[in-house]
């Protein structure tokens, strides 16, 4: 039915394939193209034996806007699904929109000499694609991704409005290793020395990286400190959902990861500032990320699962009062590996990149323009992730979420 171009050969790219893979009917014609075609290789030799499944390859340098619009002509394919860096986002949807083809990513454009991420630079675009006819999909992972599609599933069939909403993203996995991320090391390390922001009555409120912190019993997981943090999502939810009083993002971390990072940063290694070494310019975070475990080669060692979830309160539809509820899904390390050969965390953001982009090829998500997740009628999206891996779970809280 469907032909889709995917770049980017690492931990969710593969996830991804394997999951279109598993699902012909809708991905009949499947290309891998990354900057290094021996990675796209490696996980098709994997799907193939997984699945039976042929896929096609291909190499390419995605900030190379040319050569990859001749990449997606040549594939004929209808979609292009973005799981390579934020960085490629803008020359991405640049090539989509030269060889006249929708667009799909998980995470949200950051220029590489600065650590700030906004959807401005993306959402620049919207009449271009709007006037092209194209559609392109912001954030189809978990966070961003199914956390939104959650918020809006809740205000479709739950409440009338959301007045508070806390995201909730809890990683109890345990891969051995004395530090390591569980996904790409850069772009992590970025995201959680970057300063603590959330939207509170009308405006952000700001407070130093991992200094708010709250113990959180979670489903399956139990307690773990969770962590206030800045998420790109809180963006574009206060935005379309603009009744929302207060939005916030909270991450789980390990002592043993705080400290690391503690340590890192205080001695420079996560800087993106040029540095000279041995007469040659080096940048700390990207000598770091080289010296890091691999996340997509953690995925034998990681036991444990991940919650990830929303707590939304807000005027109940069924004319309750206000109401409060938890939505969530529980995801086991061990399980995904056995399925597809990665982790968790590479397996929550792949299963919905697929079926965002199945949502594409389906025709559900097929009005022009520049979409955010919660923008989207969510039912389709919400029964395929129980069918595909991610199932979810419900329950309305006697209170709302007290930290
Ligand atoms: P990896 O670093 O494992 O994979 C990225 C892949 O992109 C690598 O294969 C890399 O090539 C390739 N790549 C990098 N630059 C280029 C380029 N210029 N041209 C072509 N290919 C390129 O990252 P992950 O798989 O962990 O993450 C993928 C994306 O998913 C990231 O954008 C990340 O932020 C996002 N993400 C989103 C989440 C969500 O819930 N929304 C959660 C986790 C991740 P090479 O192998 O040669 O380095």
């Amino acid at each position: 039915m469907g032909n889709v171009l995917v770049i980017g050969a690492g931990g969710v790219g593969s996830v991804a394939v394997h999951k279109m893979a598993m699902n012909s009917d809708i991905f009949s014609n499947i290309t891998l193209a990354s900057r290094r075609k021996f990675k796209c290789d490696d996980i098709a030799k994997s799907v193939k034996e997984r699945t039976g499944v042929e896929i096609n390859t291909a190499e390419v340098d995605a900030m190379d806007v040319d050569a990859t619009a001749a990449l997606i002509k040549e594939t004929g394919a209808e979609l292009v699904v973005n799981l390579a860096l934020p960085y490629q986002d803008l020359a991405l949807m640049d090539a989509c929109l030269k060889a006249g083809v929708n667009y799909l990513d998980t995470a949200n454009y950051e220029p590489e000499d600065e650590a700030k991420f906004e959807y401005k630079w993306q959402w620049a675009y919207q009449d271009k694609f709007r006037e092209a006819g194209l559609t392109a999909i912001l954030g189809s992972g978990f966070d961003p991704g199914v956390t939104s599609v959650f918020a809006t599933w809740l205000k479709k069939h739950k409440l009338n409005t959301i007045d508070y909403i806390d995201i909730l993203d809890c990683n109890g996995g345990d891969n051995g290793k004395a530090f390591a991320t569980n996904f790409n090391p850069e772009i992590n390390i970025r995201e959680v020395t970057a300063p603590a922001r959330h939207w509170e009555n009308g405006d952000w409120v700001e407070s130093p990286a991992m200094t708010t912190k709250y113990k959180f019993d979670f489903p399956a997981v139990g307690e773990k400190n969770m962590y206030l943090m800045y998420h790109e999502e809180l963006e574009s939810l206060k935005t379309h959902f603009p009744e929302i009083k207060r939005a916030r993002f909270w991450m789980t971390f390990g002592d043993a990861y705080i400290n690391h990072v503690t340590v890192l940063q205080n001695v420079g290694m996560t800087s993106i500032e040029p540095v000279m070494h041995e007469g040659k310019e080096i940048i700390p975070l990207q000598f770091l990320k080289s010296v890091l475990p691999d996340p997509s080669e953690l995925g034998e060692l990681t036991k444990g699962k991940t919650c990830i979830g929303d707590i939304a309160t807000g005027e109940a539809i069924d004319g309750g009062g206000q109401k409060t509820y938890y939505i969530y899904n529980i995801c086991d390390h061990e399980e995904c590996y056995a399925e597809v050969g990665s982790q968790a965390v590479a397996y929550t953001t792949g299963v919905p990149a697929m079926i965002g982009a199945a949502q594409v090829l389906k025709g559900n998500w097929a009005e022009p323009g520049v979409w955010n997740m919660e923008q989207l009628d969510p039912d389709n999206f919400m029964d395929m992730l129980n069918q595909h891996g991610l199932p979810w779970e419900v329950h309305e809280l006697d209170a709302p979420a007290e930290f």
